[in-house]
């Protein structure tokens, strides 16, 4: 039997995938068919918890260093929202190219010794009881590849998907849009600009490079083929129409129409094989949460599945992996159908009523809130396990210094961390026989928390636990401790 994983895409998730697992320790192949990197970008907009996750694998500097902090992102229809607010170390929207970021975790990956091997595309897949094979073809060929497990990270258009007769559930977008990165002689304030009026919409957003992102709707030519001629001056025409000025933009150094789809697969694992990222989601850009999303299912996924091959993962584990990511990707499609549901809307009555709506919303802090945690996706928790579960469980752990390191930094082992705030460091003790996949840390406080490596919370209690409760909670999370038979032996 294969002891390998291989991961089907080398796009932001499977990459993130690929270094959780090697983190992990387990021996992992990218297959990715394009021979270069792309040199346009999609994503830009990194969101707060997505530089928690990435902090939480020691990646977050480096990217942030590159990009273009945002605090603010305002409408034009008298609308703010407020990131500075978000409840994280990282209270803004990073504006980096979706280049930075997976040329920051392909180098990760390369570091810790993850096989990816570029020109081959995946033509077929066939699992049985004992693992995976996969037809590739590459420039010599057609050979067979053999794995424990598969993840198709693969994006929209995902083969693995549809080698899986997984329906994709959904639809295509009727409006297109047109994006263009430029340069501009009159930058908007330094925040991300939306102008949406009776004519479209237009965002601008600063890459921090001298280039500006365009995205742009424009009521009167919306009609246009997606394979129709664009040139600047189109573009120059639409921003007048919708905002009264075409920002002086020149030299564009990208341009495109697009056609989003909303679809989401209606199930993330089949065995062997399993989904993630654009494979099992796609949605419009506006909201910028299909890379972010996409690295939120890797984290969730790649501890689980390394478990799962070291032999120590409880029964339950892996099939949360669906339990906890496919409601997210279904909040994250309903978020961006409506996001452009009401930036796209075709009556002016209607979008005065909106406008106007939107403005008392705005006013009242209680709904600024929600943008703000569902852009930044800081709200995103899964479902606690057990029963009466203490209320930090499921939910994504707060960062703070445990005694000269910050629990985001002990998490970059990619193991589990117990804060133990018992005054005699009882639960500590209790737990030494996980030592190989969980960090120990004192603290002082009396409450004990179990974190998962993707830094959300597994159990907690705010009173000192008994030794049998911490060990049981240990078993159930973390698989038997290695001194099992002794244990067992003394019950
Ligand atoms: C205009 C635009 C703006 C966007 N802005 C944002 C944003 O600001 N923030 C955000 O979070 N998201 C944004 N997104 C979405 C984001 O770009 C995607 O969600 C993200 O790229 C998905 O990553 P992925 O790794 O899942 O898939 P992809 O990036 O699509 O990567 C899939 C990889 O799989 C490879 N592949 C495909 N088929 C095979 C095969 N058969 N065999 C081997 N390899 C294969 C492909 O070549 C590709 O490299 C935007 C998208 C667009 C279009």
């Amino acid at each position: 039997m294969s002891n390998r994983v291989i991961v089907v895409g080398a796009g932001p998730t499977g990459l993130m995938l690929a270094s959780e697992l090697a983190l992990a320790g387990v021996p992992c192949t990218v297959l990715e068919k394009r021979a270069e990197a792309p040199n346009i970008t999609r994503a830009f907009g990194v969101a707060s918890r997505t530089l928690e996750l990435l902090d939480a694998r020691g990646m977050a500097d480096e990217i942030i260093a590159k990009g273009n902090i945002v605090t603010n992102a305002g409408i034009n229809v008298g609308v703010g929202i407020d990131l500075s607010l978000i409840p994280s170390r990282f209270a803004y929207m990073l504006i980096a190219p979706q280049s930075l970021t997976e040329t920051t975790l392909e180098a990760r990956c390369h570091e810790l010794g993850v096989e990816i091997v570029r020109g081959t595309a995946v033509t077929a897949v066939e699992q049985d009881a004992e693992g995976v094979s996969l037809t590739v073809s590459d420039a010599n060929g057609t050979h067979v590849e053999r794995a424990a497990y598969v993840v198709g990270c693969d994006g929209a258009h995902s083969a693995i998907r549809k080698a899986l007769d997984m329906p994709f559930v959904g639809k295509e977008n009727k409006t297109p849009i047109t994006l263009a990165d430029v340069r501009l002689r009159d930058v908007p304030d330094d925040f991300v600009s939306a102008a949406v009026t009776g004519a479209g919409l237009r965002l601008v957003i600063p890459f921090g490079d001298g280039y500006h992102r365009l995205i742009i709707w424009d009521r009167e030519n919306d009609t246009k083929p997606i394979d129709a001629p664009l040139d600047v001056e189109e573009l120059r025409a639409a921003s007048i129409r919708i905002s009264g000025s075409d920002l002086g933009m020149h030299d564009p150094r990208w341009m495109s129409r697009f056609l989003s789809e909303q679809r989401q697969a209606a199930h993330y694992r089949v065995g062997r094989v399993l989904l993630a990222g654009d494979a099992a989601h796609t949605h419009s850009p506006i909201g910028a949460q299909g890379m972010n999303t996409g690295i939120g299912d890797a984290m969730n996924l790649g501890w689980k599945l390394a478990s799962v091959m070291h032999g120590t993962a409880p029964g339950w584990l892996l099939d949360t992996y669906e339990s906890e990511r496919h409601p997210v990707g279904s909040m994250v499609l309903r978020v961006t159908d409506a996001l452009t549901r009401a930036v796209l809307i075709k009556s002016d009555l209607v979008l005065k009523a909106v406008r106007g709506l939107m403005r008392i919303a705005f006013d009242v802090e209680l709904i600024r809130k929600h943008p703000r945690a569902l852009i930044s996706g800081v709200g995103i928790h899964y479902a606690p396990r057990g029963d009466k579960p203490n209320k930090l469980a499921g939910r994504r752990a707060p960062d703070r210094d445990l005694g000269g390191e910050r629990l985001y930094e002990l998490l970059r082992d990619g193991t589990f961390v117990l804060v133990d705030g018992t005054p005699d460091g009882a639960a500590a003790r209790a737990a030494a026989g996980w030592g190989d996949r969980v960090e120990l840390r004192r603290t002082d406080g009396g409450a004990v928390m179990l974190v998962r490596p993707d830094a959300y919370v597994a159990w907690a209690s705010d009173t000192a636990p008994s030794a049998a409760e911490v060990q049981h909670v240990l078993a159930d999370w973390c698989g038997p401790r290695v001194d099992e038979d002794v244990v067992v032996a003394q019950r």
